[in-house]
């Protein structure tokens, strides 16, 4: 790696010491004190999904750093295909965030180097279509309505055999969803937590709307109020982690709005990656006059499920005699750093094992659209993880994330494995359903 000084720009002390830069105005060059954080140390290196799997430096977060720094120099083009496909293939999973001792906010770095990058090509076809379905309320609701119909026949299982990025799809979908049936209940009306308002999201609420039922019971079960948030969607992570910013800052302003309007204390999010976007709405709007505090305002009410979860204690439910493992979704363990919550919920359940699984702070290849988009490095992703999940031998695998569940799920169903993938909360509910009465004071 070749050293580099601090580049500077805008500073007159150094007119004459630094180039100018190539790039001003742009998403990028408003990042240059994150890019001149690196020292490029290369303690993030092995953190880094995309390096371990393809060993190249350019497919690492300091290469990918450097690249940001040459963009700004003028000494590579936005327009180069390398440069864009090393961008590209970034998982965005942020796990070199947590393992760089300079602070260096890579998750920001790349939204801007993509926004960049944005602005001399255009966003490829699939990419652009899954971005305009999940941009539109009406289009995502026929989407996901049409979904869920085809979910409901053999047809995806069927398909889920067939080779390529049909057959992976069909397997996503084939998996969406929870695995275990359960019984319904009643829960405690109320609250003394507070009043909760859930975002009910895109895919979570289009393919995982028992597990969105199952976080609402949840939560009242453990003391809070849950209200309706009417008029919220899309958190806009999808958009922002493909440098469309401007539709991303237009999703996130109808949630503010949505949320400030339902009177909730607190916003609880089942998604890592949106619970992510969401804590992260006062960067987005940064720049935004008038929406900046308000974003700020909202932020500080996101918390992920499995925090308010603990909070509570949680309640303790009926036995679950099931063996589950944990796999930590990067949006959760890197970008918002929960770490232990979703483990103290499983360790609520009683009799539930909880078997621990190899690497489990590791990308699963997930990654929003990326397993989509960058089919290959996703694949080679998912591998090491599949064969961690089979040497822990637990059938259950649990993540709190939509993109995880059904990248695991695919990828378990398409390999032959019995093992199904599951949100942690599915399984407190799955407790909580086999209790005569759930949040009821223990009987002395
Ligand atoms: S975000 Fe993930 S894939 Fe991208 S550089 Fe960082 S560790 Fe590597
Ligand atoms: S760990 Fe941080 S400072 Fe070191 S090379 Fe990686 S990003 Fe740069």
């Amino acid at each position: 790696m070749t050293e580099t000084t601090p580049f500077v720009i805008d500073d007159p002390a150094h007119a004459d010491s630094v180039p100018p830069c190539a790039l001003p105005g742009s998403p990028l060059a408003g990042m240059l004190a994150g890019i001149n954080a690196c020292v490029h140390c290369g303690f993030c290196l092995q953190a880094c999904p995309t390096y371990l799997t393809l060993e190249d430096e350019n497919e690492s977060p300091r290469g990918r750093i450097f690249l940001m720094r040459s963009l700004l120099e003028g000494t590579v083009e936005p327009g180069d295909a390398s440069v864009q496909a090393h961008i590209d293939r970034c998982l965005g999973c942020r796990a070199c965030e947590t393992a760089c001792p300079s602070g260096v906010p890579y998750g920001h770095l790349l939204e801007a180097t993509r926004a960049t990058l944005r602005e001399v090509r255009p966003t490829p076809f699939v990419a652009r279509m899954i971005l305009r379905v999940f941009a539109q309320p009406m289009l995502l609701r026929i989407v996901m309505f049409a979904s869920r119909l085809l979910a409901a026949t053999p047809i995806p299982t069927v398909l889920s055999r067939t080779d390529g990025r049909l057959g992976f799809a069909m397997a996503m979908l084939a998996s969406a969803g929870s695995p275990l049936e359960r019984a319904g209940y009643s829960t405690p009306a109320g609250g003394v937590r507070g009043k909760v308002a859930v975002l009910l999201g895109c895919v979570m609420e289009g393919l995982f709307t028992d597990t969105n039922r199952a976080t609402e019971r949840v939560l009242r079960v453990n003391g809070y109020e849950t209200v309706d948030a009417p008029g919220q969607g899309c958190c806009g992570a999808l958009h922002a982690h493909a440098g469309d910013l401007e539709t991303a800052r237009a999703l996130a302003r109808r949630n503010i709005v949505a949320f400030e309007k339902s009177g909730a204390d607190l916003i609880a999010v089942n998604s890592a990656g949106c619970g992510a976007m969401m804590k992260d709405y006062q960067h987005l709007l940064h720049e935004d006059a008038e929406w900046g505090e308000r974003a700020v305002a909202v932020a500080a009410r996101v918390r992920d499920v499995s925090e308010l979860l603990v909070a509570a204690g949680p309640v303790p439910g009926g036995p679950l005699p099931l063996s589950v493992t944990y796999d930590a979704p990067c949006h959760l363990m890197h970008a918002q750093r929960v770490v232990t919550q979703p483990l103290a919920v499983l360790a609520a359940i009683p009799q539930l094992k909880l078997t621990p699984l190899r690497d489990s702070e590791q990308c699963c290849g997930s990654a929003g659209i990326y397993n989509l988009i960058e089919p290959a490095t996703s694949d080679a992703v998912l591998i090491p993880k599949l064969e961690c999940i089979a040497e822990s031998g637990a059938p259950y695998v649990a993540t709190g994330n939509p993109g995880c569940l059904m990248q695991i799920g695919a990828g378990l169903l398409r390999s032959g494995s019995s093992a199904r993938a599951i949100h942690p909360v599915d399984l407190l509910d799955a407790s909580y359903a086999g209790m005569a009465e759930p949040g009821a004071p223990a009987t002395q």
